[in-house]
């Protein structure tokens, strides 16, 4: 097996014990990417220089104390890094450098991992598919032919060929969990406010979270231990403590009240991945969990909901990229003609319609037909989720209601896109943890089962999908990447 894919534990304790150096590593990630990435495209950036410098510093520090030693990580381009072109997916940020790294950042530093470049998105995060890339697309490590998810599929694809052992993405309506399930890998966004936004792009800020894509459970638990606590740069970021996650996997969910809303794993739900997950389900009772079918009677509102509220944010956070304070100016003939060439050049397709869609819903006389009416449907969602945690420790259903689909399928037919998003949006409206976990294949193609816990439950979430993990059969290895096995 290539030293990427082996998992941190195990790279930890060789680089420990001097079998490997943090050079091998950077090397071996480093080959692979450029094996892969003419085939893939899963990265915007690789920091060849950057790398390097870091391993011979690792290597000579010592890294014992250092939980993620040397662990080669990719890291979505809409997080900054200091030094390391920072684009988001977009034109706009074309030649944005930031002077300061996001707090995700300093601390996967502190811990030992060596960031090998930026991974490629859709812009500011808008999309399914990753066909929204201001620069290039992503294919899928599994079918070249087909999409590796979005927005954050190039870290899903980077992660899933083995190019880097974690990478970390950012969900805001389901862009860690989508892609991980397209790609065959473990993807966890942790609760609204568990993780430092602190130099994330924003997108949706209501909404935005970064959480990481593995290649296993145990390793998920462990970057999310580094990377998850109160930052007071964050006024979002939630005053919670952060309990040990890696104690959580227990292998033992014996008792586990297990949710299935229906609204999930109907209509629209293609029927080989109702069956991996209603298989997925069988396992978990025989592991000694109870399963039931809820209702979460406002699910069908969910998307339209969350397409008012996330292009209205969108719309008042892109409002910066004026070509004054952010963004490459397209010089005009008055400054009016300035802001307007510098958008219409700067922007894709995708963000330009949510820009447009998210003012006219937040204009006044629309106000309250559109933005207030969806807050209102959002906490009616919120609400039907603590019902049901009431009675139930975790909901569980399919992470995506397809598996990959063909690029080009979709790019033209928005709506179509955006309702590939069905499964993971009524979790991020109610800002709860959720992890996708690979649950077999569908025609050759990656499933995921999707577990969603109560709030700052990350705990139970990565119990059960751990558990999950440990009794069912690993996938094959992807081959479309050029099969570095
Ligand atoms: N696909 C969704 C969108 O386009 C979610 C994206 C995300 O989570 N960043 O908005």
């Amino acid at each position: 097996m290539s030293l990427i894919k082996e998992s941190i534990r195990d790279l930890h304790k060789r680089v420990i014990q001097k079998e490997i150096t943090a050079q091998d590593l950077a090397d071996a990630s480093l080959n692979c990417i450029q094996e892969m990435d003419g085939k893939l495209g899963a990265f915007l950036q690789v920091d060849e220089e950057g790398v390097r410098e870091r391993a011979r510093a690792l290597d000579e520090s010592g890294v014992a104390d250092r939980p993620l030693a040397a662990v080669p990580m990719g890291i979505k381009d809409n997080i900054s890094t200091r030094g390391v072109l920072t684009t988001a997916g977009s034109r706009i940020l074309g030649d944005y450098t930031p002077i300061y790294d996001a707090v995700v950042i300093e601390k996967l530093n502190d811990a030992g991992a060596n960031m090998m470049g930026k991974t490629n998105m859709d812009e500011f995060g808008m999309g399914s598919s990753n066909e929204n890339s201001g620069f290039h697309p992503v294919r899928n490590p599994w079918n070249p032919d087909r999409v590796p998810g979005g927005s954050s599929g190039g870290s899903a694809a980077a992660v899933a060929s083995g190019q880097v052992t974690f990478a970390l993405g950012s969900d805001t309506g389901g862009s860690i969990r989508q892609p991980a399930a397209f790609c065959g890998v473990v993807g966890l966004k942790p609760t609204y406010g568990r993780v430092s936004r602190f130099g994330l792009i924003a997108f949706a800020s209501s909404l935005d979270q970064i959480g990481p894509l593995t290649r296993n459970v145990e390793d998920a638990a462990m970057v999310l231990s580094t990377i998850a606590g109160h930052d007071p740069k964050d006024s979002t970021s939630a005053k919670v403590d952060v309990p040990d996650y890696l104690a959580s996997l227990t292998g033992e969910i014996r008792g586990l009240k297990v949710a299935v809303p229906r609204e999930l794993m109907g209509e629209g739900i293609d029927a080989g991945v109702k069956q991996r997950v209603q298989e997925a389900l069988k396992r978990l009772e025989g592991l000694g969990a109870t399963v039931e079918e809820v209702s979460l009677p406002h699910a069908e509102y969910a998307v339209a909901t969350y397409y008012l509220l996330a292009p209205a944010e969108a719309s008042s956070n892109l409002a910066r990229y004026d070509g004054v304070r952010y963004g490459v100016r397209v010089e005009g003939d008055n400054l009016l003609d300035m802001f307007h060439r510098t958008r219409s050049t700067g922007f894709g397709d995708e963000v330009k319609r949510r820009i447009m869609l998210g003012t006219y819903a937040l204009s006044s006389g629309y106000y309250d037909a559109y933005y207030r009416k969806a807050q209102q449907v959002r906490t009616l969602i919120r609400q039907d989720f603590e019902s049901i945690f009431q009675t139930y420790d975790v909901v569980v259903g399919p992470t995506a209601p397809t598996t990959a689909f063909p690029m080009g399928e979709k790019v033209d037919d928005p709506l179509t896109m955006y309702l590939n998003d069905i499964c993971t949006i009524p979790v991020s409206l109610a800002g709860l943890p959720a992890i996708s976990v690979p649950c077999g294949l569908s025609d050759g193609l990656p499933v995921g089962l999707q577990i969603v816990g109560k709030p700052f439950d990350e705990s139970g979430v990565l119990r059960v999908a751990h558990a999950f993990e440990q009794h069912s059969e690993r996938l094959p290895e992807p081959q479309a990447g050029g099969g570095v096995s």
